[in-house]
């Protein structure tokens, strides 16, 4: 099988995302980066159920030291208070280049992420900032679109008891997740 370094956002995405990588014949090295995840007791249950499912899927794993929201504040800049749109695309570019970094470090020809299983995400966002780490890297970004599997991902993290996260990772999107929930247990009166 061929080496991949696989970018890494949950336990629950993974559980799909390994499969299926393995079946297409390759064999992820996981890697958790995502300083975009707040707060820090949100960020430490994500990664245990990372380490939870790596542990039971004999997964090689890294968990990068973060270097905080504070970067991430930093390198989104006046976009947290900007769309949506913007915010995510800097979201994806700064974890996906850490990873199109950490591949090219191991001489790891290829890198995807799990973050294409989500439906929530904004795969053109995902396709384009991950083709443009790995050119920037001298790696290949391999882009799977695995949202069919998402079903999936949620039986089979509720076998395995592994923690689901309930909104993206930043403030911003935890706001908006609990607005929705908000909103659609008015409208069920
Ligand atoms: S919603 Fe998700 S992808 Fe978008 S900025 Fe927030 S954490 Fe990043």
């Amino acid at each position: 099988m061929d080496a991949l370094l696989l970018h890494t956002c949950c336990g629950p995405c993974s559980t799909v995302a390994v499969p299926a990588l393995r079946e297409r014949g390759f064999e992820p090295v996981a890697l958790f980066t995502n300083p975009n995840i707040q707060p820090l007791g949100e960020l430490a249950r994500r990664q245990e159920a990372l380490r939870q499912y790596a542990a039971g899927a004999a997964l090689d794993l890294v968990v990068q030291p973060e270097p905080g929201f504070d970067v991430w504040m930093r390198e989104l800049g006046a976009a947290v208070d900007g769309s949506a749109d913007e915010r995510c695309r800097l979201c994806l570019r700064l974890r996906l280049s850490s990873a199109a970094r950490t591949a090219a470090e191991r001489d790891l020809r290829l890198f995807s992420t799990t973050l294409s299983v989500s439906p929530y995400q904004r795969h053109d966002l995902i396709a384009v900032e991950g083709r443009r780490a790995g050119r920037e890297m001298g790696v290949e970004f391999l882009y799977v679109d695995l949202r069919d599997r998402y079903r999936e991902s949620i039986e089979a993290s509720r076998r395995l008891g592994l923690y689901r996260q309930r909104y993206c990772g930043c403030v911003p999107s935890m706001w908006e997740a609990w607005n929705d929930r908000l909103s659609q247990r008015r409208r069920a009166g």
